[in-house]
């Protein structure tokens, strides 16, 4: 099952862009299968589980942390995570940056932008954005883009005018700072966050089923 939705939904999309399996909630067995169909990019939304999973699953993936972050628990993810999509803050960079030290590592990140109407979703405002990225001097940090995640609505026109928005954004300073990523789109909304120009979609109950 978790094998015929992920290749219908490769199927579905641009060989150009990056499907995150976002598999939070979901047991092993479901990234094992996700992964014995060549699936190599997994989301988490929490520290402990993304760390839980990563011990006992192969190491050819690429774990990517698309929750809220706390500073605390950044260095259980630091010595392997791949990308994290969730930087909401200087404070988180900060320790971001330290840990990259402590593990010779650059770390990527996607600054997340806050474009929903909604008061409940985490991210930075378009003038934090610009604030961070002018004074960006970390040495252990590689900011690859952007992440945004659109309102919980049916509204299609507000949907895709938030995607607008963040991919205007993108594009305004992609070749500035050097960016390839701009993730968004979700199970419910991904095909409209492509046209507007997503390059790396997190798609979770569409390939695993929905969440209890
Ligand atoms: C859960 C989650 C997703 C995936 O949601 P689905 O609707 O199951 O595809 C994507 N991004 C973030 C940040 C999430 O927390």
């Amino acid at each position: 099952m978790i094998k015929d939705n992920l290749s219908a939904l490769i199927q579905s999309i641009p060989s150009t862009v990056t499907l995150v399996a976002v598999s939070k909630t979901k047991p092993v067995a479901s990234l094992l299968e996700a992964h014995q169909a060549g699936q190599r990019d997994f989301g988490e939304n929490k520290v402990q589980e993304l760390v839980d999973k990563a011990s006992v699953l192969p190491q050819n993936i690429r774990w990517h942390m698309i929750g809220h972050l706390q500073r605390n628990k950044v260095k259980y993810i630091a010595p392997f995570v791949s990308l994290i999509h969730s930087v909401d803050s200087f404070r988180l960079l900060n320790e971001i940056n330290k840990q990259g030290k402590k593990n010779d590592r650059v770390i990527d990140c996607l600054l997340q932008v806050r474009i929903a109407q909604e008061e409940t979703k985490f991210g930075l405002t378009f003038e934090n954005s610009n604030e961070i990225l002018n004074q960006n001097n970390y040495t252990h940090i590689r900011i690859r883009g952007l992440m945004g995640m659109a309102s919980f609505t049916d509204n299609q026109i507000q949907i895709e005018s938030e995607f607008k928005s963040l991919a205007q954004y993108y594009k305004q300073y992609q070749d500035q700072y050097d960016w390839d990523t701009l993730s968004m789109g979700m199970s419910g909304d991904y095909p409209l966050a492509l046209s507007c120009g997503s390059t790396m979609i997190r798609v979770g109950s569409r390939i695993f089923g929905s969440r209890n």
